[in-house]
């Protein structure tokens, strides 16, 4: 029963990478492995919150595992973003963060500008525009030929390096929680 399942779902993830991957050059993803799940500062609740993603992470770091191979084999890239990075409390309209934002809340006002978001759909795009800061900064994003990646020393990022080339279609963003 546990195989079966098991297959099921890398079925699943190999069908969602593949579609992925062939209908963008840049995937961003929140990277879930980054941090240790817990910090003494958070509270309990967080904590089992942090439990219940670390048991889903099996499953995620598959899925960035085939996105990361699958984008590298067409000359694509994943973009990790840090999980800490605040994509569900940032409105990504006026880039007002709020302070709280309990799992429960699908959608929510900014009180800043007023827009109206839904979790997901907003994190998304604050995910995206973060993917792209990203390869900005990195410096290996765009070369005029499409082939070069030349990584510069500092900042450390968290890119799986492979060519991309300027006339890159949109790029596309996925998100779990
Ligand atoms: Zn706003």
């Amino acid at each position: 029963m546990y195989e079966r399942i098991s297959n099921t779902r890398q079925d699943f993830l190999h069908k969602l990478s593949t579609k992925l991957v062939n209908e963008n050059q840049v995937v961003v993803v929140e990277n879930l492995h980054v941090k240790g799940m817990v910090s003494a500062s958070r509270t309990l609740r967080e904590r089992n919150h942090n439990m219940s993603r670390s048991i889903s992470d099996a499953g995620w770091g598959s899925f960035t595992n085939f996105l990361a191979y699958k984008l590298k084999r067409k000359g694509g890239k994943l973009v990790e973003i840090d999980r800490w990075f605040p994509s569900s409390k940032l409105c990504s309209n006026c880039y007002h963060q709020v302070d709280e934002m309990s799992l429960d809340v699908r959608e929510w006002t900014c009180p800043h500008c007023g827009t109206h978001h839904d979790r997901d759909g907003n994190a998304a795009t604050n995910i995206r525009a973060e993917g792209i800061r990203m390869l900005k900064t990195d410096g290996t994003a765009v070369s005029a030929s499409g082939g070069e990646v030349r990584p510069r020393g500092g900042r450390k990022s968290n890119l799986r390096h492979s060519p991309v080339r300027l006339e890159a279609p949109p790029s596309g963003s996925a998100r779990v929680g």
